[in-house]
C-alpha cells in the first residue's frame, strides 16, 4: 500500500433536508391564503414516499441531518410547546420506521421576531449555511460531497452557500400550472418529491 492510499483523507457525504415540503405537506394557512409550515400537530403527516426514500438514502450509508426554518414562535403564531410536539411526532414515526437522523437543526429565530430572545438577524436561518458549517465541523462531514433537499429557494441558497449539491424540490402547483415553472440558478437538480431525490443521489453515489 503506497503513502498515497495512507493520508487520503475519509470522505463522509452527508444528506441535509429541509421538512416543511420535503418531509411533510405544507398545509393551507387561511388566515394568509400561503401553504405553509404546520401549524397544529394534527396537520403534521408525513409525505408519501418518505420512509422508504430515507431508508434509501440512510442504508447508502449517509447521515440525515434535518435543517428547518421555524420562525413562528419568533412571530407568534405558534406555541413552542406546539412546535416541540410536532418534532416529537416527526422523531417518532421516524424512529418507529427504522430512520435515524444525526442531528435536527431548527432555526426558531425570524429577523422581526416578537418574542424576546428570538428576534433578530442569526446566523442560522436559511438561506445562511450556518448549520451546514457546523454539522461539518462536529461531525468531519465532507460538503462537497454531500447534499441539500428543499422546497425553496433559500434552502438551495443556504446548500449553495455551503458548497453542497442541491436538489430542489419544485411546488405542486408548478407541475399543473407550467406558468409557475420553478427556476432557480441554485439547484443543482429539479425534482416533483422526496423519492426522486433519493434516487439522483443513490444513482451519484460514489464508493
Ligand atoms: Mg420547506
Ligand atoms: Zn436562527
Amino acid at each position: 500500500m503506497g503513502i498515497g492510499n495512507l493520508i487520503r483523507p475519509v470522505v463522509r457525504p452527508a444528506v441535509f433536508l429541509d421538512r416543511d415540503g420535503v418531509l411533510n405537506p405544507t398545509v393551507l394557512n387561511p388566515a394568509t391564503g400561503r401553504m405553509e409550515s404546520p401549524l397544529s400537530l394534527r396537520d403534521f403527516r408525513l409525505c408519501d414516499g418518505v420512509i422508504p426514500a430515507l431508508l434509501q438514502i440512510q442504508a447508502a450509508g449517509y447521515p440525515l441531518i434535518l435543517v428547518s426554518n421555524q420562525p413562528n414562535y419568533a412571530l407568534g403564531k405558534s406555541s413552542y410547546q406546539t412546535l416541540r410536539s410536532i418534532q416529537h411526532k416527526l422523531e417518532t414515526q421516524l424512529a418507529s420506521a427504522g430512520v435515524h437522523f444525526t442531528r435536527f437543526c431548527y432555526c426558531l429565530h425570524h429577523p422581526k421576531g416578537l418574542t424576546p430572545g428570538y428576534s433578530g438577524k442569526c446566523k442560522c436561518r436559511k438561506p445562511s449555511p450556518g448549520f451546514l458549517l457546523r454539522a461539518r465541523d462536529d461531525f468531519a462531514i465532507t460538503l462537497s460531497r454531500s447534499w441539500m433537499i428543499g422546497d425553496q429557494p433559500t434552502d438551495t441558497q443556504c446548500g449553495h452557500a455551503a458548497g453542497v449539491r442541491t436538489i430542489r424540490i419544485a411546488p405542486p402547483e408548478s407541475r399543473v400550472r407550467p406558468t409557475l415553472q420553478v427556476s432557480d440558478p441554485c439547484a443543482d437538480y429539479l425534482v416533483s418529491n422526496l423519492p426522486e431525490a433519493a434516487e439522483i443521489i443513490l444513482s451519484r453515489a460514489v464508493h
